[in-house]
């Protein structure tokens, strides 16, 4: 049986940046001009045409914003999970703060779905050493699994396991689901998603994916709707973030499509079926 890998999409506008308050507030949201119903709608097509099923952890703000697209996802036979609600790193938020944030974004995708569990996905992968108290709370609000940990350094920590893994917390079990990454003997490389799959060798990444499914392993690949819009707004950030935001971003759809071509991808949510 060829091994299936782990397909995600994080819904959120080209605005919803982490880190850039003194370019974007919060408070000019409303006033830009959103673009996540057409980008994602793109997205949906290709996975039509690849006959494949997704992850799509949609940001509680632009669920509330476009139910409709939340009703697209779910028709077309998609997993629909949460990114949050007003997409905060999760270490800059207390727990109350975090607590809130969630009920908010879980009862707006219940509210148009009526699904009783959603998994997690926080903002930049910001469930790290100083914010696992975070994990406790996804567990006591009910979520269904957490795809937050990167192991990779600043963002996360480049000890994390690389492959799923139930994580025991003080109130219960867990599923964790971290992203794609390749190990070298510096650093671990970001090849799952964002400027790292838009960047690296695809044959280096090919082979990544090969290894950890031959092992019995899926890999975890994610996306961002920006990523596809050859017309998507630019903001004056500092050349580090445009980079993660923009380096060969051109490329994500041909490197999608080779993806789609060579392995095999589905939710999040139908793999822990398959393997409960
Ligand atoms: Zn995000």
């Amino acid at each position: 049986m060829t091994m299936n890998n782990l397909l995600t999409v994080d819904v959120e506008d080209w605005f919803h940046i982490c880190g850039v308050s003194e370019y974007i507030t919060k408070e000019s949201w409303p006033e830009l001009e959103s673009r996540v119903f057409q980008n994602t709608l793109k997205i949906l097509e290709i996975f039509e045409s690849h006959d494949v099923t997704a992850t799509f952890f949609v940001l509680g703000y632009v669920a509330e914003k476009h139910p409709e697209l939340v009703r697209q996802i779910r028709a077309r036979g998609h997993e629909v999970a949460t990114h949050g609600y007003g997409h905060n790193r999760v270490y800059t938020l207390t727990r109350h703060a975090f607590v809130q944030d969630i009920r908010k974004a879980v009862k707006i995708i219940f509210g148009i779905t009526q699904q009783d569990k959603i998994g997690y996905r926080a903002p930049e992968w910001s469930i790290r050493d100083d914010s696992l108290w975070a994990l406790e709370v996804l567990k006591q609000e009910d979520l269904a699994y957490d795809s937050s940990m990167a192991p990779l350094p600043v963002i996360g920590n480049p000890h994390y396991p690389r492959i799923p893994y139930e994580r025991t917390l003080a109130n219960g079990i867990l599923w964790e689901f971290p992203p794609l990454v390749k190990r070298t003997p510096l650093v671990n490389l970001p090849i799952g998603g964002g400027w790292g799959l838009r960047v690296f060798p695809y044959g280096m990444i090919r082979s990544e994916i090969s290894k950890l499914n031959q092992r019995g392993h899926p890999a975890l690949i994610y996306l961002h709707p920006r990523e596809f819009d050859r017309d998507c707004p630019q903001i004056p950030l500092p050349w580090i973030k445009r980079f993660v935001l923009n380096a060969r971003v051109e490329s994500t759809q041909k490197r999608l499509a080779r993806l789609l071509n060579d392995f095999r991808f589905t939710s999040i949510g139908a793999y822990l079926d398959s393997i409960s």
